[in-house]
């Protein structure tokens, strides 16, 4: 007999599941039941339409080729009944009955199931401030947030928005709203935007942002939405700060949406997600689970994880459609949290662990490498990346790598992200095997050559040091002699301004002796890219110099003001 297959949720897990079950199983009854009236949204692309990117709101809806999958498509090509405006709103697991309302008419019915893919989703978290049902306070999480946006940035009348949370979807909507001529202030309560990367990164990323004119506020939270007549006017900030705004997009993070699941007697983990096993079933073999609503596991810490992201809930939707309808045969095995988003002309993106997460998960002897370089070669019109690389120091596992800038950043975390999984070492990284020609990379990439940076430190032929202690000990004036062996017409148009001394490379040879006479001083060299900095820390220690170190990524990986 046909099996019958029902899934709740028609955004990204729900119909990859059904279409995944129906192209394994051609007689299966397979039943998708979505709560709102589109279906297959392209929730990712939102913050590309409201930014006015594409303007036809049915590119979101399509396939590649331009079919937009409506109830009509989901039957005609893939003979899936898709129930669009129907909440499932209860699992009779003893009578396997799915309850469903109909929420244009208010109509109920029960639908039987063999099995069940819960794909419900995550919902988009608000702040418990007083004021939140303000006319003007939005999130960006559905299809009806976009229109409302996009709305917003066709009419242009609104001057000025807040976007409370400074993470991927807030910074993508800063995007989207600066480009509609908008005044933006991003609000972020903890130190750092975009806080899955090391501060270094994220403040060079924030100075990116500062830089289109986006004000970005760190380390104050939002306390009160002001309004008048049912309208918002302004917010107000933990620290007493008012801003005016006619618009506050929320954007503080989502959480999985397991009501359903719970409410059927299903468990949930600790993340709040519905709590599955590899086979992606959850506490009941009948009923399987995928996407944001589930809780998955930390490939590298072992730890329970909650991952929204479309990539993994395509993946899983995936698998919980092939073990559906064929047995418990195919696995998931959890996520690196790999993740990028565009800001302005850069992207930032990261795989595995930051130095922070490493560190908080419990890996205590950790080694790190900043490298800052071009994507491809000048004539190619290179563009600037900032990389940085954190490994395990006893086997020289590669733990994560993040990468921000105006360069392929794509490039750089998928090469990473394969890494992290296939559990590669430095030692097998320095001769990674990558496609290489000019419009694509430098002949040695930027993952490759922070792998070579690694294998210096790791291999205690070069001595690093991070932008952070830099800056520490220039404030210290404790005696460390800052080395800039740039050009002097590199100098004159910007330096650091930290009481450096500037002795191009060329010149270190015959100007020597203008170094620090104790072999023993602390010398930190750096250049641009530090490359330079590298070949005259590796001349100084020819000299003698014990304590020469490089400043890691150079001047490009300097997030703090400069003197020009
Ligand atoms: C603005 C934005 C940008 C993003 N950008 C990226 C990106 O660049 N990269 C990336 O990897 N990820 C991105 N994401 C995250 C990504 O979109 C999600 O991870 C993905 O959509 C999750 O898919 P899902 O099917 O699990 O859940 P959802 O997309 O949340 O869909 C769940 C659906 O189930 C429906 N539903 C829930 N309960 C019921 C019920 N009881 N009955 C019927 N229907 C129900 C909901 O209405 C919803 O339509 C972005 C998300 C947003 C909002």
């Amino acid at each position: 007999m046909a099996k019958k297959i029902i899934i709740i949720g028609g955004s990204a897990a729900g119909p990859k599941a059904a279409a995944r079950a129906r192209r394994l199983d051609q007689q299966a009854e397979i039943t998708l039941i979505q709560r709102g009236p589109d279906l297959s949204m392209a929730s990712c692309g939102y913050p590309y339409y409201v930014g006015g990117v594409f303007d036809d709101r049915r590119m979101l809806l399509s396939t590649p080729t331009g079919v937009v999958r409506d109830p009509k498509f989901f039957m005609n090509a893939k003979g899936i009944t898709a129930l669009t405006g129907t909440e499932a709103t209860a699992v009779d697991r003893k009578r396997r009955v799915v309850s469903c309302r109909n929420l244009a008419d208010g109509s109920v019915s029960e639908l039987p199931y063999d099995k069940i893919i819960l794909a419900t989703g995550a919902t988009p978290k608000m702040p418990p401030v007083p004021g939140r049902d303000l006319e003007g306070i939005t999130t960006l999480q559905s299809m009806k947030d976009a229109d409302y946006l996009r709305k917003i940035r066709d009419e242009r009348v609104i001057q000025k928005a807040v976007i409370i949370g400074g993470g991927l979807i807030g910074i993508e909507t800063c995007e989207a709203l600066e480009l509609a001529g908008i005044e933006i202030t991003v609000i972020e309560a903890l130190p750092q935007l975009l806080t899955f990367l090391d501060p270094q990164l994220a403040k060079i990323v924030e100075n990116h942002v500062r830089g289109r004119k986006a004000n970005v506020i760190t380390g104050n939270a939002l306390a009160e939405f002001l309004g008048r007549d049912g309208k918002l006017t302004g917010v107000k900030l933990a620290n007493g700060t008012e801003l005016p705004c006619e618009l506050a997009v929320v954007a503080v993070g989502v959480k999985p949406d397991a009501a359903l699941a719970a409410a059927a007697g299903l468990a949930v983990g600790e993340t709040g997600g519905i709590a599955v096993d590899e086979f992606l079933r959850t506490s009941d073999p009948d009923i399987y689970a995928a996407g944001d609503c589930i809780e998955t596991v930390n490939r590298i810490t072992g730890k329970k994880a909650h991952a929204p992201y479309g990539d993994l809930a395509n993946l899983q939707g995936r698998v919980a459609g092939e073990n559906a309808v064929c047995g418990d045969t195919v696995r998931f095995p959890g996520t690196i949290q790999t993740g990028i988003c565009k800001v302005f002309e850069f992207g930032a993106g990261i795989t595995g662990l930051s130095e922070t997460a490493a560190r908080a998960a419990g890996f205590n002897d950790i080694e790190t490498a900043v490298i800052a370089g071009p994507d491809k070669p000048g004539f190619m019109n290179g563009k600037l990346l900032i990389t940085k690389m954190t490994v395990n120091r006893a086997d020289g596992r590669l733990l994560g790598l993040q990468c921000v800038g105006a360069g392929d950043v794509g490039r750089q975390i998928a090469s990473g992200a394969l890494a992290v999984m296939g559990k590669l070492a430095v030692t097998d990284l320095v001769n990674a095997d990558l496609p290489y020609a000019p419009p694509y990379s430098l002949a040695i990439d930027n993952f490759i050559a922070a792998a070579h940076v690694m294998e210096n430190k790791l291999k205690g032929r070069m001595k690093g040091i991070g932008a952070a202690e830099v800056k520490s000990l220039a404030e210290k004036k404790n005696g460390v002699f800052l080395l800039d062996v740039r050009g002097p017409d590199e100098y004159e148009a910007m330096r650091l301004g930290i009481g450096e001394v500037l002795i191009p490379l060329g010149a270190l040879r015959q100007r020597v002796g203008e170094l620090p006479a104790d072999k023993g001083a602390t010398i930190i060299c750096f250049c641009k890219i530090s490359l330079r900095g590298w070949e005259a820390a590796a001349f100084l220690a020819g000299r003698g110099y014990t304590d020469v170190r490089v400043m890691e990524g150079g001047i490009a990986a300097w997030p703090y003001p400069r003197e020009k």
